[in-house]
């Protein structure tokens, strides 16, 4: 996929954009360090952003750093932490986040002019001898918001050396002393988790699932995780089912690698047992086509999430024009302008209450979906988050302020 293939579907201005910008940049060295290759959407952005940062002239390249088991424990509680969840941080898992970090500074290949350093894992990679002359840039992808004060202290510590951070939403974000950026999380168009489908694939994929596309559908797609609030889905169905006969998709990863996430699916399972219309269906992470095509064959799209990061699920739904019902928290509120673009609920009975609504008004239900489609045209397309990069890499470079749109 080239960057010109994006004209059709962001239009020629914002690839031209792109081109202009790019021109300035030319030649210039961006590494971006993560601690994935694959899985998870950091991944899954860097797998587009570097090749089509190199297309327009940046010498773009992406380091992935190493970790043993005991690191990625270490990260995960982490992760958890930083996200308001209260946890202990020991001097053992201190040393081990250190221990990671050293072994790979000399292993990484970090010389570069800008150094884009991704969530909470590689963090402490910055020093003097691995800064050099490059700027380095702490890209944070989650909500940072009520961090557990032991591990933020922690991150402070390492983060406030850094040239800038990026945050994807000013709620997310935090005072670290240094120049902040907000660049929120984007949804490629072109891949084949978004890209359009013929219709008889979305209606094969349906029915391959035992779903009947000639009734309406009400779908949510997420981990099994009950931050999503599968179980509040159901209640919600069950309020709306009896008025309006209509199936529940509730699709979801593979679950085997986290036993939180096995015991939900197995509760969900057993809850769907008592009705034919509610179909689970847990997918291995590879279905992206499959995800595509069930999110396109729904009448409603459901995302109701009570804790949230950015929910790339709610913009993948608007992008192909539904109707999205979804917790108004995280960042799914920047995504839906309640009434305009979508509905933000609070409540089983608001998600009720909104499934009865937009079932019996397909028309406002069918506007909804085309504003959301041109909201995330305008906000949430990897074109915009490309342009928000280049410009991001020419303000922290030169250390001038001027083009401020990113800025928070
Ligand atoms: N996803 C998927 N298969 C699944 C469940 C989710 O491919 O079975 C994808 C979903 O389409 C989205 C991403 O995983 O692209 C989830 O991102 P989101 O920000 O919505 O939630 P998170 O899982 O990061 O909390």
């Amino acid at each position: 996929m080239n960057l010109s293939d994006y004209e059709s579907v962001a239009g020629r201005d914002a690839v031209d954009e792109i081109r202009l910008i790019a021109s300035r940049l030319r030649g210039w060295r961006v590494v971006h360090v993560n601690s994935t290759a694959v899985g998870g959407g950091v991944a899954e952005i860097l797998s587009r952003m570097v090749p089509l940062m190199k297309e327009v002239g940046i010498d773009a390249r992406w380091e992935v750093m190493r970790g043993t088991d005991d690191f990625f424990a270490v990260t995960k509680s982490m992760h958890n932490a930083l996200q308001g969840k209260n946890l202990p941080l020991t001097e053992e898992m201190r040393r081990v986040y250190e221990e990671a970090q050293e072994a790979n500074r000399s292993t990484l290949n970090l010389e570069g002019d800008i150094v884009i350093i991704h969530d909470p894992q590689p963090a402490g990679l910055l020093t003097a001898v691995t800064r050099g002359k490059a700027r380095w840039v702490w890209r944070c992808h989650i909500d940072l918001s009520h961090p557990d004060a032991a591990y933020w202290d922690f991150l402070r510590d390492r983060v406030s050396s850094y040239d800038g951070t990026i945050f994807s939403s000013p709620k997310f974000a935090r005072e670290t002393g240094v120049r902040t950026f907000v660049i929120p999380p984007s949804i490629d168009p072109l891949s084949d988790k978004n890209r359009e489908l013929e219709p008889s694939v979305v209606r094969q994929v349906l029915e391959d699932h035992g779903i009947d596309p000639t009734r309406p559908v009400i779908t949510q797609v997420s981990r099994f995780d009950l931050f999503k609030d599968p179980f509040g889905v159901i209640e919600a169905w069950k309020k709306v089912k009896e008025d309006f006969p209509c199936q529940l998709v509730l699709a979801g990863g593979s679950a085997d690698d986290d036993p939180e996430g096995a015991s939900v699916l197995a509760g969900l399972r057993e809850a769907a047992a008592e009705d034919k219309d509610i179909h689970v269906l847990c997918l291995p992470p590879t279905a992206n086509l499959e995800i595509n095509a069930l999110q396109r064959g729904s009448t409603i799209i459901l995302q109701k999430s009570t804790k949230e990061g950015f929910g790339l699920t709610v913009s993948e739904a608007l992008w192909k024009g539904k109707p999205v019902i979804a917790g108004a928290v995280g960042g799914i509120t920047i995504q839906i302008k309640h009434k305009l673009t979508g509905m933000l609920v609070n409540s089983v009975d608001g998600a009720a209450y909104y499934l009865k609504y937009l079932l019996s008004r397909p028309e406002e239900a069918a506007a909804l979906g085309r504003n959301g489609r041109e909201h995330v045209r305008q906000n949430f397309l990897l074109t915009r988050h490309l342009r928000d990069y280049l410009v991001l890499v020419a303000l922290v470079r030169s250390g001038r302020s001027g083009l401020v749109t990113v800025e928070a």
